[in-house]
């Protein structure tokens, strides 16, 4: 295992400082939000691991690492603003889409002229994804789909969605599905949004009711949809640059913990809670090495599979417990409505508490990382 970068990757990195020193928004304007957006675009980084034949970026997978690792530790805005789009639309098409597919729609994903939302999840289809029944059928050139989605991240705001739909019940589960790019004003859609927890509104109910599809608008080959989806997902996926975030929370928690006080004292002093932040601590070690040994894997060409799932228990445990662990520090004001002025830093530890669904539900439960590490890696049986 070797942790060093290349003298070429290293000037890389220095290059993606000088820009970052020069152009990071400093108040958070619009319009400073706005000219980072064209300087990143600009430089290509925004779809950065994509061909340059489809108008991205080229990088390597050091490189990649490295302008996330560097944008991260900076805490600078997205690289991009087509989110969905960038995440797994775009990688779905380069590897699938045709060539007027990749014209129609790469450019405007990286321009972030359109937002994207995904139409995976359905009401008793979640973690066995693969069961999903949102019916679809072909009448000529056409494709006509019926069937609910739900969970669907800003689908209120968005124009397209990849939507996965059901076009054969026989065979495999997977085997039946296909994958289809749908604008979301098509008659016969209705998105009906979901409140939260938290009070907001960002993913909605979409109800299809005979919403027709153009044939050409199906990426991938009928009955290839599930491949399509998981290719999508197996790009870069080192996880250094979550674990600069956890890093920073983190250290943000302890400077928290040395303000708070507990029994008259500093939280900080406090034994229970000083043991808790120190596993946290070592916890997040761990996983930035571990993020180290899927980016050797990956640089000697090696596909990444099921080990990622290790880290991505660990993040989602962390972020539950580094929320817990605020608003235990902060004693009786911890569990006190955001935005009450008594609460510090402007509620950003209670915001965290309640927004742990996004990162530990999103991409797979906890419980079927534990499958998946129980069984591909650890080689235990599916029934004791
Ligand atoms: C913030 C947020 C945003 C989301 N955005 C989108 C989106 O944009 N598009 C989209 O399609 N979906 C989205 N989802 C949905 C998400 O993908 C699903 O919630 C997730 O796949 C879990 O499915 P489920 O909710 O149906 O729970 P279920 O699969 O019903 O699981 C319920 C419980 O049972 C457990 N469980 C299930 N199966 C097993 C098993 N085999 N072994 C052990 N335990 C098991 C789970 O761990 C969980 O605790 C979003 C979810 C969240 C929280």
């Amino acid at each position: 295992m070797d942790f060093d970068f290349t003298p070429q990757e290293e000037a890389f990195r220095a290059e993606v400082r000088d820009f970052i020193e020069e152009n990071l928004p400093m108040n958070g304007t619009l319009q400073e939000i706005q000219a980072w957006q064209k300087a990143v675009r600009e430089k290509r980084w925004v779809g950065f691991s994509w061909p340059e034949s489809v108008g991205g970026g080229g990088g390597g997978i050091a490189q990649q690492v490295i302008l996330k690792d560097e944008m991260a530790k900076a805490h600078a805005p997205p690289l991009g603003t087509c989110f969905m789009g960038l995440a797994w639309v775009g990688p779905a098409l380069t590897e699938y889409g045709t060539d007027e597919q990749k014209q129609a729609f790469i450019p405007d994903i990286l321009d972030g002229k359109v937002q994207w939302c995904t139409g995976y999840s359905e009401p008793d289809s979640g973690s066995d994804l693969a069961s999903l029944k949102c019916r679809c059928v072909r009448d000529g050139d056409e494709y006509i789909v019926n069937g609910q989605k739900i969970w669907t991240s800003i689908a209120m705001w968005s124009q397209w969605i990849i939507l996965l739909v059901r076009t054969s019940g026989d065979g495999s589960k997977h085997d039946g599905i296909t994958c289809l790019l749908v604008p979301m004003d098509s008659p016969g859609i209705t998105v009906r949004p979901i409140k939260n927890m938290s009070g907001g509104a960002i993913f909605a109910e979409v109800f299809f009711d005979d919403v027709k599809v153009p044939v050409s608008n199906r990426l991938g080959d009928e009955g290839q949809g599930w491949k399509v989806t998981v290719s999508a997902l197996a790009h870069e996926r080192s996880s250094i640059s979550e674990v600069h975030g956890l890093q920073r929370s983190l250290a943000d928690l302890k400077d928290l913990a040395r303000r708070c006080k507990k029994n008259g004292r500093p939280a900080a002093e406090d034994p229970g809670l000083r043991a808790r932040i120190a596993r946290a601590d070592a916890r997040i070690e761990a996983m930035r090495l571990n993020g180290m040994r899927y980016l050797t894997a990956q640089l000697r060409g090696e596909k990444l599979g099921s080990e990622t799932s290790v880290n991505k228990l660990h993040r989602a445990e962390l972020e539950v417990e580094l929320g817990e662990l605020a608003l235990e520090i902060q004693g009786s004001r911890g569990p006190l409505a955001m935005g009450a002025d008594v609460v510090p830093d402007d509620g950003k530890w209670q915001r965290m508490a309640l927004s742990w669904p996004e990162v530990v539900i999103g991409g797979g439960t906890p419980n079927i990382q534990r499958n998946i590490i129980a069984e591909r890696i650890l080689g235990l049986p599916k029934d004791l």
